[in-house]
């Protein structure tokens, strides 16, 4: 029988830059206790392969029953906290029997715990929208909601919550911060605050006002401000590559184009290379030509559309190239050159978080 050679698609999760960034990300805020943000099947590491690095962490902060129920089956018997809290009532009972601690920020939620009679205490991150405007009771609200879970034999501990909106932006966090402040103040109960970017951006503040800090996406090494601030800029490795090989070459003469649409033009000679890697790999189909791209480590360019199952890319910096050779769509090539997953994030006009997350099924992945 004839061997099966797989398609050469492969991404690689990186647990030695899974911890370093924690330990980064810590180092912001180093008295406060950190969440390892690691919903959306760890921004799409996979949640068991990110839990490898990220062991370190004080707790693991995700959306969903079934992720948490995963982390417990890893044997994590530390905290792990649902951001958004329960969506039914059979929740509370799972919740419980996990020893999950939980958000609330709604009277619904408040409704349904106080129903619920026969379960142990619950520990509960009462959140405040002090200005996303996303979920939490607005300031105004949010000592009514305390005040009536504070009376319920249900809850064991209170601890209070909110999210900033524009950390990474030119409004900040002072007025957010501010605002809860001016409602919590002399409440009891620990103080969740902030995601990576305020961590990043606003560290004396938030180090300060923070018994916790939730850091999500600079655990995978991206920022979510490029181009103004670079994951090296803030000292952070990449955590996934995504790599491929050559699989087709063709020679073009001036005039020759590529891909469908004839989206690109030669306009003398050259070669290119054809990748197997598509959107249906998860890369990204609004990239372009220009988007940069290493072969054998070295910096090239997409060239035209992107194709369901290939990509083509310029040749012309890697004469070299051929069959078979290394290709690596973002993160780390074998030679050590790294493609930020950031700059082909731009280049597509969306952020690294969603390239992340929409690593196809597909993709087998290799945790190094
Ligand atoms: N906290 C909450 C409530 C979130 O919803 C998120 C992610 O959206 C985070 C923390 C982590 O955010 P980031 O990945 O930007 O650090």
């Amino acid at each position: 029988r004839k061997a099966v050679m797989p398609r050469p698609i492969l991404a690689t999760i990186h647990t030695d830059a899974l911890t370093h960034n924690l330990a980064r990300a810590r180092a912001n805020a180093p008295d406060a206790r950190a969440w390892a943000v690691v919903k959306a099947n760890a921004y799409g590491h996979g949640l068991e392969r990110a839990f490898e690095g990220l062991r370190a962490a004080d707790g693991f902060a995700l959306l969903d029953l079934d992720e948490a129920k995963r982390l417990r089956a890893l044997d994590w018997r530390g905290p792990i906290l649902l951001l958004e809290g329960c969506f039914d009532a059979r929740d509370l009972e799972l919740c419980s029997r996990l020893g999950l601690w939980h958000t609330i920020h709604c009277n619904e939620q408040i409704d349904m715990l106080a129903a619920h009679k026969t379960l142990l205490p619950h520990r509960i991150f009462l959140k405040m929208n002090s200005g996303m405007n996303r979920l939490g009771f607005k300031p105004e609200r949010f000592r009514a909601a305390w005040t009536r879970l504070n009376v319920l034999p249900q809850v064991e501990e209170i601890s209070l919550m909110t999210h900033f909106s524009d950390a990474d932006g030119p409004k900040g966090i002072a007025a957010q911060l501010s605002a809860f402040n001016a409602v919590t103040h002399d409440l009891p109960g620990e103080r969740n605050l902030s995601n990576s970017a305020g961590l990043m951006r606003h560290a004396p503040e938030l180090a300060q006002a923070s018994d916790w800090v939730r850091p999500g996406i600079v655990l995978y090494g991206s920022s979510s401000d490029f181009p103004e601030h670079s994951a090296a800029d803030l000292g952070l490795a990449p955590t996934m590559t995504l790599s491929s090989k050559i699989i087709g070459l063709q020679n073009l003469v001036a005039g020759d184009s590529v891909g469908y649409g004839s989206q690109f033009v030669a306009d003398a000679a050259m070669r290119i290379g054809v990748v197997a890697c598509g959107y249906a790999d998860g890369y990204p189909r609004h990239c372009g030509t220009g988007t940069p791209v290493l072969v054998n480590g070295v910096r090239t360019r997409l060239l035209g559309r992107v194709s369901m199952d290939m990509v083509m890319v310029d040749l012309t910096p890697v004469p070299q190239a051929a069959m078979g050779s290394e290709v690596t769509l973002w993160g780390r090539s074998a030679s050590g050159a790294v493609l930020p997953i950031d700059e082909v994030a731009h280049a597509a006009g969306t952020v690294g978080y969603e390239l992340m997350c929409a690593l196809a099924q597909r993709v087998p992945v290799l945790l190094a």
